[in-house]
């Protein structure tokens, strides 16, 4: 989304360079022509939407160098420049085009950011939860159930998620009358200001007592969640709803499951395969055997090592990897063949035949053909 948006700069019709006083000029004239409520083209409102949000991060000296710094990307995931916010203006600039004169746009604009900052009663979403887990590798192969604490907002039962009481609830301004705006004369001049005592709204509640205001209270809960096999480290599972409660009617947030796998004492993982280190002597990698290995399925498998197999080369034993978390089916099993190399005064302490198996390969090592010393690299 944020590739495809437009230029705040473009939008405004404006240089990089503008002054505040350019935006500004270049905000009202755009505004006279594309409100709705003038221009009744359905693309209007749209319109309107994209220039009121170029004007809210030009104009502010702070939300504009971060737009020059990083672009869109400044205010991604904040919401600070959601469209949905500004609606409220609709109301305001109605006010003003039905008065006429003597009106201070600035003013007006300034209110309907304040009472936005002050949380207007409008469907907010609750905000997301992100929790990290970590599980062992047997539970991402299996697949698993995970009993998780969250401490999240849910919607205060006694003011049923407003945030005022019930039984005082809500009284009009008195200071404006209602009317969010204090009108003051000076000379031929007409100054509409904000009222100081309600930020505009127009309306004043008495906080709910056992949320304090917030309309939401903080509480521990247990989910649970459901953990698919073949997840990794890095994985990310998202349970819907299970975030913070919305405010005012809005949906509530989600829960986002980051998943971090715990290093396995025998398996290394490489995306769905799984690697396993397997010891076997030098005459059984010369001559060949089979062994058993280990599975994460907890059943063991007989694996053929063939004949003149080396020193850290790899035995592939199919299907016995990590389930895929997408498309199906299995990834495979590796085993790193390492050849044991004893050493003799362990041998002679461990087996009562420790003296003959070195007069064996002392016979064998003068049998053996020198070896190409030197190994060439394969390019
Ligand atoms: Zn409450
Ligand atoms: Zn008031």
């Amino acid at each position: 989304m944020p590739s495809t948006k437009k230029d705040y700069y473009e939008i405004l019709g404006v240089p990089r360079n503008a002054s505040q006083e350019e935006i500004k000029k270049a905000f009202r004239r755009l505004a006279r022509k594309y409100h709705p409520d003038i221009n009744k083209d359905p693309s209007a409102q749209e319109k309107f939407k994209e220039i009121n949000e170029a004007y809210q991060v030009l104009s502010d000296p702070e939300k504009r160098r971060l737009y020059d710094t990083y672009g869109h990307a400044a205010f991604e995931g904040t919401g600070q420049t959601q469209a949905q916010d500004i609606p409220s203006i609709d109301d305001l600039l109605r006010e003003f085009f039905g008065e006429g004169f003597g009106f201070d746009f600035d003013t007006i604009f300034e209110r309907a950011s304040r009472s936005r900052r002050r949380g207007e009663r409008r469907p907010l979403r609750g905000e997301d939860i992100y929790r990290t887990v970590e599980i062992s590798l047997e539970d991402a192969y299996r697949g698993t159930t995970l009993e998780v604490e969250v401490d999240r907002d849910t919607e205060c039962t006694s003011c049923g998620g407003t945030g005022y009481s019930r039984d005082k609830g809500v009284r009009t301004c008195s200071t404006c009358g209602g009317r969010g705006h204090v009108v003051q004369k000076q000379f031929f001049i007409t100054i509409s200001q904000t009222c100081p005592t309600c930020g505009g709204t127009g309306t004043l509640y008495e906080p709910c007592r056992v949320c304090g205001g917030r309309g939401a209270v903080r509480s521990r809960e247990t989910i649970k969640v459901r953990i698919p096999p073949g997840v990794d480290t890095g994985s990310r599972l998202i349970v819907e709803g299970k975030g913070h409660a919305g405010r005012f009617g809005g949906p509530p947030g989600n829960l986002y499951i980051q998943i971090r796998i715990r290093p396995h004492r025998v398996f290394e993982r490489k995306g769905d395969d799984l690697y396993v280190d397997a010891n076997v002597t030098f005459p059984e990698a010369v001559l060949g055997t089979e062994i058993e290995v280990p599975t994460l399925s907890g059943e063991k498998v007989k694996v053929k090592i063939p004949a003149g197999t080396g020193h850290g080369d790899l035995v592939k034993v199919a299907g016995h990897g990590m389930p895929r978390l997408r498309g199906g089916g299995r990834g495979d099993l590796y085993v790193r063949v390492n050849i044991d190399v004893p050493k003799i005064g362990v041998l002679h302490k461990v087996f009562g035949d420790g003296r003959k198996v070195e007069k064996l390969l002392k016979e064998l090592r003068e049998l053996l053909p020198e070896p190409e010393r030197i190994k060439e690299r394969k390019p």
